[in-house]
């Protein structure tokens, strides 16, 4: 199959699975709602989707694909999203679908405060995990692709809108540099323009992936003060998984070796 197919698929699994922080799972808003936003794009042909603060759609990756193919637009926003996504004929779910007790409970602990809390902050106890979901691929074709789906941080309010679905912040594509999909703290990763930064440094700089990734995630963000991660992968198939938190839920699989599996660091 191709990398864009790939990583729509994995990303459609994560958000149905509860435990994540995407689709189904995904964090309460300050008024009790889900507001997601994902994006999606190809390595190859630099084509993007990407949709912010939906409700009731099951696969806000799902939206941003047929975004970036059928729209004739890159992003798109609300309910006006959402009647693009019922006329593509995409499933909706009930509100109660999304009920996940987990992040209930998180948003009861925060909900009569001001502020807006990061997935980890909350119910970590001893570690800092993000709960965004995202994917990146490469195929037989030589061509990558990124993708990502989050339900935002747990009683945001005022339409905020974090890095997931901005192309260039928390999700890029490209061929001639890498795929990256990042987790963490949305508006250190907006204004740090993370993903297309480490594009940026391997196309400008010369650097290698890891080179770009470290140099980002390790020391730029961290001197920032935006505490996340990401999934990167290029076209000759290296893959870096950085993150300047405490864990990160993180996977790969490269060839006919084993799947890797890990939270914390080594
Ligand atoms: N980056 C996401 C946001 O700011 C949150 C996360 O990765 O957990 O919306």
């Amino acid at each position: 199959g191709t990398s864009i197919d790939a990583v729509e698929a994995t990303v459609v699994v994560l958000e149905n699975y509860p435990l994540f922080n995407a689709g189904k799972g995904a964090v309460f808003t300050n008024k009790g709602t889900h507001e997601m936003d994902a994006s999606i794009m190809d390595g190859k042909t630099l084509e993007a989707g990407a949709v912010s603060g939906i409700s009731n759609v099951q696969n806000p990756v799902a939206l941003a694909r047929v975004i970036k193919e059928k729209s004739g637009h890159v992003f798109l926003c609300g309910t006006e999203a959402e009647t693009f996504a019922k006329l593509m004929n995409l499933p909706f779910q009930p509100d109660d679908y999304f009920y996940e007790e987990g992040r209930y409970k998180q948003w009861q602990e925060v909900k009569d405060s001001d502020g807006y809390q990061l997935d980890h902050t909350v119910n970590s106890g001893e570690g800092k995990k993000f709960g965004t979901v995202g994917a990146v691929a490469l195929d037989i074709h030589g061509n990558i692709a990124a993708a990502t789906s989050t339900g935002g941080m747990t009683n945001k309010r005022f339409g905020r809108v974090g890095d997931s679905p901005m192309i260039g912040a928390g999700t890029y594509a490209n061929n001639s540099t890498c795929a990256i999909s990042c987790t963490g703290h949305g508006e250190y990763f907006i204004r740090a323009v993370v993903a297309y930064d480490i594009s940026c440094l391997m196309e400008y700089k010369g650097l290698t992936l890891k080179q770009a990734c470290d140099y980002v995630v390790k020391d730029k963000l961290v001197k920032f003060g935006g505490e996340g991660g990401l999934i990167a992968i290029d076209t000759a198939g290296n893959i870096e998984l950085p993150f300047n938190s405490e864990g990160m839920y993180r996977g790969y699989k490269k060839g006919d070796a084993d799947a890797v599996i890990k939270i914390y660091e080594d």
